[in-house]
């Protein structure tokens, strides 16, 4: 079998695939106008499925499914039990806004979701629709319950760290893994193409909640077997974990094992790179697995050797949604 391997010698076992790039929210840091784009032309089941066998044939084991908000998507769960089917992938899971969680949490264990991502940048509901627009926080809330109650393994939060927003309340975030067996990560507000007034305004790097976590006694803990970039915590008083995942810290890339492809089918070889590889004429017939094969890995080999954040290259991303975070 082949695998999936860069010119740095770095091995892609974790695909994260876009099945829209829609969303039903207006996150501040990404859509502060809600979805402008065009809702449609988005990668079929079947070349969905085309488009996961060729991966998984080149070592991928994780499958994430992003957005936009991904479960916008009517055929959402056709999605997950074709992924799920696809021989190879090990690990399913999903980043979503949990909208409709709470509703889709037992439908989303039987097809197979091993994990579930909830974007939660505040614990209050006057916060949350600040800085989502949205006013379901009491539904999100309930469908983290909902997703914990269905015993989906893995239920994890992600928190974007924002200067004068949320960086005052982490010990209410930290309070609130207390007993539930979850992990909150704290993402760096990161640089993209449409924030950079924002950026400016409500950046703070991740060292502000390692400084809290550490004069509080949590121990670092040993990230597990094809998981992402997040360094966690653990402590013995806490059910949960606590997560930084610091894109502006230095070293951040080297164990860089991820793969996106756009709602489109646009190969990106990293979140802050420039272009994309078009792979849908391959995704169009079976017989064109072994040509997609080829295709990914050679296009593999442009790979840069780390984002170029510092240096202001936020390469082409315009926000967050067009490519699945
Ligand atoms: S920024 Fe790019 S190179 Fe760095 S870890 Fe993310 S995807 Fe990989």
């Amino acid at each position: 079998m082949h695998t999936l391997r860069d010119r740095f010698g770095r091995r892609f076992s974790y695909l994260r695939l876009s099945v829209t790039d829609v969303c039903n929210f207006r996150c501040e840091y990404c859509l502060p106008n809600g979805y402008q784009g065009r809702p449609r032309g988005f990668l079929s089941v079947a070349e969905i499925r085309r488009l996961v066998t060729a991966f998984a044939q080149l070592g991928t084991f994780k499958v994430r499914l992003t957005g936009g908000e991904p479960s916008v998507r009517r055929d959402f769960l056709d999605i997950v039990r074709t992924v799920r089917e696809v021989p190879g992938v090990q690990r399913l899971a999903m980043t979503t806004n949990a909208y409709r969680l709470e509703r889709d949490a037992e439908a989303l264990k039987a097809s197979g979701m091993d994990a579930v991502n909830v974007s939660l940048d505040g614990l209050d509901a006057t916060q949350f629709q600040r800085i989502t627009g949205d006013r379901r926080f009491d539904r999100v809330m309930a469908g983290i319950d909902r997703a914990l109650a269905v015993g989906i393994d893995r239920i994890k939060i992600n928190t974007v760290l924002l200067k004068g927003l949320n960086d005052h309340q982490l010990g209410d975030f930290f309070e609130f893994v207390r007993t539930r067996p979850i992990s909150l990560r704290f993402i760096e507000l990161m640089r993209t193409g449409d924030n950079q007034a924002y950026f400016d305004r409500h950046h703070v790097g991740g060292e502000l909640v390692r400084t809290q976590l550490d004069g509080a006694g949590w121990q670092p803990c040993a990230p597990g077997r094809g998981d992402g970039p997040a360094v966690e915590y653990a402590h013995p008083d806490y059910a949960g974990r606590i997560g930084i995942i610091a894109p502006y810290a230095p070293g951040f890339c080297e164990g860089c094992n991820r793969l996106r492809v756009t709602a489109r089918g646009g190969l990106r070889l990293c979140l802050f790179g420039h272009g994309s590889a078009d792979l849908r004429p391959l995704l169009a017939r079976d017989d064109q697995l072994e040509a997609l094969k080829t295709h990914i890995m050679s296009a593999l080999f442009e790979k840069r050797p780390a984002h170029f954040l510092g240096q202001g290259d936020f390469g082409d991303t315009a926000h967050l949604a067009s490519t699945g975070g």
